[in-house]
């Protein structure tokens, strides 16, 4: 009997406290396609996909590759948005006639109108077609890991790393365990630990590297199938906010539920040395520039990273350069559509009166008036997030007086590579001040061209100061509000936490 493999990817990562709705035209504008995602080179969330379908077709299996639909993160999908692309995975699935295997890449913190864990949501539909059909989520480790995801899936595993390069071994482990699933070779059961911890981990240095190695060394003991560590999404107010501790074992409940526990309170011991304190955007400045002249200092604005719903036009940081009248300056990438259309009806060389920025929401400050040049405009260019190829939409550099360059684009994304400057002509090894909107997946590209690289706390609508948010749902009552948790910790978990 063939054995027949169905697979889609959903994902965006909604800020509840993001204003613009996420409308299906920001999933068309960024990536839409209706089982064709495929037969054309990966993105970060694609890749899997890509891993899935080399895999079933080895095996000899059906494939049935329905929707890859990825937004930029911003505010709450809207309720048709959702029911649409829903709907569009669960009509497929009717359409295929179900499926032996079901995997989907997920993003893990999608919240619509009216429904806060949409893909609980769509797994538990999933569930409902297909009672026993394997199905198994990839989520982002960025995700609100709910106890309804857990219910419906059999196997859930996030991304290990962040920056986000591993996409591809995870889909590959998910696939490996699907398959054996099938065969009957193992009975997999999940146990999750919430380890009641709001923050941001960045996983290639220090104490989250270490972390990560314990991850891998953990899934070499007899019995465990896999572990996952859900950092949580730190700007939506929903009630499963926070880090959590998953694992796999094979057919026993009792060391899924000791494994996760006794590794969610190892992560929950080291919260103190894991929660780093960024620099305000006048203390990042006043450092960057006592640096000296080997290569440039890098500073990320990450209060307006869009990649976590912040709009992507915050002038904060561009308003102080100026004002400080800092030499060699590359800011980017600024979204302002507006811009963009004015200077391309201007065109290249033109020099022009121009308010860049600002007006999304009081997220964003204020607009600032400048005289710039056209240097250069250009579409249809990517960066490189991992293997991935990301869109950059159309793109605009301009220049202020001598050297003082800026990138301004009509797609909101935030800075992954040198790529988004240099493509342009900007050659960032002349400047002493990079300044990169994003929070930490700009950060091993950017590392190997910088002097320095300092992450600031900007205020904006990411801001990693999470003081500026008011949670009303899940968030107050976790680390770093309350200093020590530890005895929720111990009722949550004991009020049947562990998901069998
Ligand atoms: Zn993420």
């Amino acid at each position: 009997m063939t054995m027949r493999l169905f697979m889609a990817t959903l994902s965006t990562e909604t800020n509840t406290f993001c204003s613009m709705p996420t409308a299906m035209s920001g999933f068309e504008e960024f990536y839409l396609r209706h089982g064709t995602a495929t037969q054309e080179a990966p993105n970060l969330m694609t890749e899997a996909l890509h891993v899935w379908r080399s895999r079933a077709e080895a095996e000899g299996w059906e494939v049935t590759e329905s929707l890859a639909a990825i937004a930029e993160p911003a505010g709450l999908t809207t309720a048709p948005t959702y029911e649409a692309l829903r709907g569009e995975i669960l009509s497929d699935l009717d359409g295929a006639d179900g499926a032996d295997v079901i995997l989907l890449q997920l993003h893990g913190a999608m919240v619509a109108e009216g429904v806060e864990d949409c893909e609980g949501d769509i797994l538990a539909a999933v569930r409902a077609r297909c009672p026993g059909a394997v199905i198994g989520v990839a989520l982002d480790l960025h995700c609100h890991l709910t106890a309804r995801m857990c219910e419906a899936a059999d196997l859930v595993i996030t991304f290990k790393e962040y920056p986000h390069d591993d996409a591809t071994p995870r889909a590959e482990e998910l696939f490996d365990m699907a398959r054996r699933m099938l065969a009957g070779e193992i009975t997999p059961v999940m146990s999750v630990f919430d380890c009641r911890m709001l923050g941001l981990y960045m996983t290639k240095e220090g104490e989250m590297a270490r972390i990560v190695q314990e991850m891998h060394a953990l899934e070499e003991t007899p019995g465990i199938l896999s572990v996952s560590l859900a950092h949580g999404f730190a700007w939506a107010d929903v009630a499963d906010l926070g880090a959590r501790v998953l694992v796999i074992a094979d057919g026993d409940a009792g060391l899924a539920r000791q494994t996760a526990e006794a590794f969610g309170r190892s992560f929950y011991e080291r919260r103190q040395a894991l929660t780093k304190d960024y620099p305000s955007l006048d203390e990042a400045l006043e450092s960057a520039l006592r640096e000296g002249a080997n290569g440039p200092v890098v500073l990320a604005d990450m209060g307006d990273n869009s990649g976590a719903g912040a709009p992507g036009d915050a002038t904060f940081m561009l308003r102080e350069m100026l004002e400080r009248g800092l030499p060699g300056v590359a800011l980017g990438l600024i979204w302002d559509p507006m811009v963009v259309r004015i200077c391309r009806d201007a065109g290249e060389d033109a020099t022009l009166s121009l308010r860049v920025g600002g007006k999304t929401s009081p997220f964003s400050g204020n607009p600032i008036d400048i005289e710039a040049r056209v240097m250069r405009i250009a579409s249809g260019l990517g960066q490189h997030l991992g293997p991935g190829l990301e869109p950059l939409g159309c793109m605009v550099w301009l220049r202020i007086g001598e050297d003082t360059d800026l990138v301004i684009n009509d797609l909101r994304t935030q800075v992954y590579h040198p790529e988004a400057f240099e493509q342009m002509g900007i050659r960032l090894a002349e400047k002493r001040l990079v300044a990169v909107k994003s929070t930490f997946h700009f950060y091993a590209p950017f590392r190997a061209i910088a002097s320095r690289v300092i992450q600031v706390a900007t205020p904006g609508g990411a801001s990693p100061d999470f003081r500026n948010f008011d949670y009303r749902r899940g968030g107050a009552g976790l680390w770093p509000f309350v200093d020590d948790p530890a005895d929720m910790l111990l009722d949550e978990n004991a009020a049947q936490k562990s998901l069998v």
